[in-house]
């Protein structure tokens, strides 16, 4: 037979889904595993979503809608984007997606052509890459340093650019790091991006999950040109506890968002109707529940990061957003524990998985193998418990 393309043949598996599956599996045996390596809130979907569209499917009326989301939908992103962030749009420059996955996707194919360079900042989210590998694009990595709280500035974005550059994707707050961005640091590298005449592809699915008073920025915010340069891409997965909904959409220009429309026109049409209907009522409704999940985030990634600095070997420092902390694990990188030599993050993931029954993410995935990633979207017993683990594991050693 032909061969497969080689851009199919190329692609990863992720990282995370695979320490997910494997978990799973152990947890199917009946073995005791706690799991630090999930991307999504252990809450339910608030109720007044879900009983909107129980009513929604008893109506019976879930036909096609426009592939780019109904106009009751647009609305109520509109005043979103209007009341959170500040920004007009209009219904044409919204498409609303299956899952912020799919808004990003879609940018990266409006913006790419063979061989352009898509920057990206490590430790990233594991599907950036892919994404621009399939688009035929290339990724140009820029490392940012714990130190820095895993942020970069405008000068380290600056000399990662060359002629093929097109776009640099933000994430803030940031999976895997918890990295927000401050309206200054944004402004900064705004203005690298507007010398060079970029665009900036502006992940802001974490927007709502910040804590300390930190308040989460959009690049789209600082002026008419960034604005006009920037895909804001939003979604409903981490906030409104929506993963299984599948439901996200994007902001941008006119002229990007009818190519993100046409291109999902042909690819997989509209979101489903039950979801749409159900996101226009969670935009419209209370944001109640939403604020009680954020300070029980807070409270949890306070309580990991305390139990986590108090481990040998280990350490971290207190992020301000998302649900994840990342887990510096230099220090015990060639040694040997329970009789395994860690050579990398994947070794020590492993150990940890097979011999403490705890699920986390090794840092290669991201980018930067000397750390592991741990979500707190569980809660505080199995925080305390799987961290009890770690220390056992790593204090015999
Ligand atoms: N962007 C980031 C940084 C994420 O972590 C995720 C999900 O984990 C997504 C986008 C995709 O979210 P969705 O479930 O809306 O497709």
């Amino acid at each position: 037979m032909k061969k497969m393309s080689y851009i199919s043949s190329n692609l990863q598996d992720s990282i995370t889904l695979a320490i997910s599956a494997k978990a799973k599996k152990m947890k199917s045996e009946g073995k005791d595993v706690i799991s630090f390596s999930v991307g999504e809130p252990d809450f339910p979907t608030p109720n007044f979503i879900r009983e909107a569209a129980k009513e929604f499917i008893d109506q019976g009326k879930i036909g096609y809608t426009a592939a780019t989301g109904t106009p009751e939908l647009k609305e109520e992103i509109i005043k979103k984007l209007k009341r959170d962030n500040n920004l007009d749009y209009k219904p044409g420059q919204i498409v609303v997606t299956t899952g912020a996955k799919q808004a990003l996707a879609n940018a990266i194919y409006a913006l790419t052509n063979p061989g352009d360079e898509i920057i990206i900042i490590a430790p990233y989210w594991v599907t950036y890459p892919s994404l621009v590998e399939i688009c035929g694009g290339k990724s140009v990595v820029v490392e940012s340093t714990e130190s820095d709280d895993f942020k970069i500035n405008a000068k380290q974005l600056e000399e990662a650019i060359t002629d093929k550059t097109k776009a640099v994707i933000i994430n803030t707050p940031s999976n895997p790091c918890g990295g927000v961005y401050s309206e200054k640091e944004l402004r900064e590298i705004a203005d690298v991006v507007k010398k060079h005449d970029l665009y900036v592809i502006s992940d802001e699915i974490y927007e709502k999950l910040t804590y300390d008073n930190e308040k989460h920025y959009s690049i789209a915010e600082i002026d008419e040109d960034m604005y006009n340069r920037t895909i804001v891409i939003n979604g409903y997965s981490k906030a409104y506890a929506m993963t299984g909904w599948r439901i996200g959409y994007s902001a941008s220009n006119i002229e990007i968002a009818s190519a993100m429309g046409k291109a999902q026109s042909h690819v997989t049409g509209n979101v489903n109707a039950i979801s749409q209907h159900a996101g226009a009522v969670a935009l419209a409704g209370s944001e109640d529940e939403l604020n009680e999940s954020i300070l029980e985030f807070s409270e949890r990634r306070d309580l990991m990061y305390d139990l986590v600095n108090k481990i040998k070997g280990i350490s971290c420092r207190k992020p301000k957003g998302a649900f994840y902390i990342m887990v510096n694990i230099s220090k015990i990188k060639d040694t040997t524990i329970a009789g395994v030599r860690i050579n990398n993050s994947m070794t020590f993931a492993n150990l940890l998985l097979e011999n403490s029954y705890v699920a986390v993410v090794p840092g290669i995935g991201f980018g930067n193998d000397d750390f592991i990633r741990l979500s707190y979207a569980t809660n505080k017993e199995n925080i305390i418990e799987g961290l009890k683990r770690i220390e056992n594991l790593l204090s015999n050693n």
